[in-house]
């Protein structure tokens, strides 16, 4: 997408003189070096996935404007982000820590409040600390992508050591574990399976967490928890620390893995088939943290644009988007299952017979021999992800509309029947209502399923835009109504979920404060990231 060559003024953070900012960044470049403080005074360019901007969300809902970055800093060690978080202190400037920025769907690079100064942590801090062979673990800088762990760990012939990726393979190691991403082999939940974290705090001391507390340790990465309360739990969706190191525990080679994929006939096949799924889940005779796709988001997969099968308004009738994906080499479905079998072949077999017995209870199932498969199908795709080999082909559906973007509704529940129907009847009724296309899959973890629903559209479309903005609005407030709370979200609408887990008269959100007001007492720290507004900001109109 060719930049845009609109004229723009650049931002400076509220609050502060433009004259008095230009001068605090050039005693920050004095520190860290000229080259390292950029202002964002170009036109905001926005690339594509594997050349993001760091400057702003290239797949914004609302004007690119909005969350927008002032400046952007490179620090190259923890003591240069100390000294950034010092500068902040000192001047009041607002700084927005990202590793990599790939966090497309929840606001990508952006900073929460408009003019913040990013924290570009990736770009020099971006070692692998240490590749452990005989404890299975890892630390890395916030600037290691999965790509670039999963080639060190080839490059240095460790065969035994897995890694776990997430649907797109370009993201960091920490952004996405922080953020509490998931994956899809047994190692999926990636928050679960760090170990050790190292954090400058917003007032400008480091710590260690776990055993790194402890001089001289050589358990760090291999016993989460250390002495005394787990701390590490408030420096994921938050904004009370900016992590600078992590470990990471690796995955031992299964001694080979076997993809499988099954197709349901009837959208009224998903309740009987999820409560199919939970126990052999739960049991892990389902290893991995699947997928169950609907059938739109299948045809999207393949990267065709929606206008080549249907140009009319509205959401695409469910009747051509049936021949469409008879036309497909997976063939006509309502749901498709996509798993993964792990061990040598005999433990393998015995597993894989289990699943086949249970999916066929569901008149219609049939499993589909990958080797019908073109080689550039979807499937495979899925199946190096739950290899733990980086991928980025998700990326196709992106192209359903014009200037494809999309954002995400991520609900969580049990792996229930009913659950599932009431979700799935929500999402549709609602998307139906803005006449968006409804693209769910639910992703089973181990004891919960999250639904995630991306919402496709065109970011130079403003009217589109509003309709999927106002699309989520309604999904947030209809879950919660019935119980439902996401994951994870994005920046636009982290104050309306935030503010549905308000259990007790928001004695959570309270709790967020006090801690956010002990630690960041000038308020310099992402504020608003995820809900949590610092006493500088709280109730002076910047919620959303
Ligand atoms: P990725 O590069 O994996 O896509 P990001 O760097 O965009 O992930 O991280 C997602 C979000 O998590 C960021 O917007 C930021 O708010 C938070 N985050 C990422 N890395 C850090 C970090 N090292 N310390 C604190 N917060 C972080």
């Amino acid at each position: 997408k060719p930049a845009k060559q609109r004229q723009r003024v650049p931002v400076v953070p509220q609050g502060i003189e433009r004259d008095a900012f230009i001068a605090a960044l050039e005693e920050l470049g004095g520190q860290l070096g000229k080259e390292n403080v950029e202002v964002n005074d170009k036109p905001l360019v926005d690339g594509w996935y594997m050349e993001h901007p760091n400057t702003h969300d290239m797949m914004t809902i609302l004007d690119e404007e909005e969350f927008v970055a002032s400046a952007v800093v490179y620090p190259s060690t923890t003591e240069e982000v100390q000294s950034i978080v010092q500068w902040a202190n000192k001047h009041k400037i607002p700084i927005f820590p990202i590793s990599m920025g790939r966090n497309l769907g929840y606001g990508g690079a952006a900073p929460r409040v408009r003019g913040s100064v990013v924290i570009d942590l990736g770009r020099r801090m971006n070692r692998i600390l240490d590749i452990n062979p005989e404890d299975y673990t890892c630390l890395v800088e916030p600037g290691v992508s999965y790509y670039g762990l999963y080639e060190a760990i080839k490059e240095r012939g460790y065969d035994h050591l897995w890694i776990d990726v997430p649907d797109l393979g370009g993201g960091s190691v920490i952004g996405n574990a922080v953020d509490r991403g998931v994956g899809y082999t047994p190692y999926g939940d990636h928050w679960a399976c760090h170990s050790g974290l190292e954090v400058v705090l917003p007032t400008g001391e480091v710590i260690r967490t776990g055993m790194g507390a402890l001089p001289g340790n050589n358990t760090w990465q291999t016993f989460p928890y250390g002495f005394g309360p787990f701390s590490d739990g408030i420096f994921s969706q938050s904004n009370y620390g900016i992590v600078t190191k992590m470990g990471m525990t690796l995955m031992p080679n299964p001694g080979g893995y076997e993809g499988f994929m099954y197709t349901f006939p009837k959208e009224e096949d998903l309740a009987p088939l999820i409560d199919i799924i939970r126990p052999l889940r739960i049991s892990m005779i389902l290893e991995n943290v699947a997928q169950l796709r609907h059938v739109t988001q299948s045809v999207a997969a393949r990267g065709i644009p929606r206008s080549k099968f249907y140009s009319g308004s509205g959401p695409i009738p469910m009747d051509i988007v049936h021949k469409a994906a008879a036309e497909q080499p997976v063939g006509d479905h309502s749901w498709g299952y996509y798993g993964m079998c792990y061990g040598p072949e005999h433990i393998r077999k015995h597993k894989l017979a289990i699943i086949d017995a249970e999916f066929k209870k569901i008149p219609g199932a049939r499993k589909i021999d990958p080797k019908s498969l073109p080689e550039d199908e979807y499937y495979f795709a899925r199946e190096r992800v739950a290899a733990g080999i980086p991928d980025i082909h998700e990326l196709r559906w992106v192209n359903w509309t014009p200037n494809g973007a999309h954002i995400a509704f991520s609900p969580v529940s049990p792996i229930r029947g009913t659950d599932a129907t009431a979700l799935n009847d929500l999402g549709r009724r609602i998307h139906d209502k803005y006449g968006i296309d409804f693209f769910p899959a639910f992703i089973v973890g181990l004891r919960e399923m999250h639904l995630i629903v991306e919402i496709v559209f065109d970011r130079d479309d403003p009217e589109r835009k509003k309709a999927a903005l106002d699309c989520l609005r309604d999904l947030v407030e209809e879950a919660a109504k019935l119980g439902y709370g996401e994951y994870r979200t994005h920046l636009v609408l982290m104050d309306q979920v935030a503010g549905t887990y308000n259990w007790n008269d928001s004695a959570l959100m309270k709790f967020n404060e006090k801690l956010k007001d002990a630690l960041d007492p000038n308020g310099i720290l992402a504020p608003g990231r995820c809900g949590i507004w610092p006493k500088r900001y709280r109730n002076r109109g910047w919620e959303m």
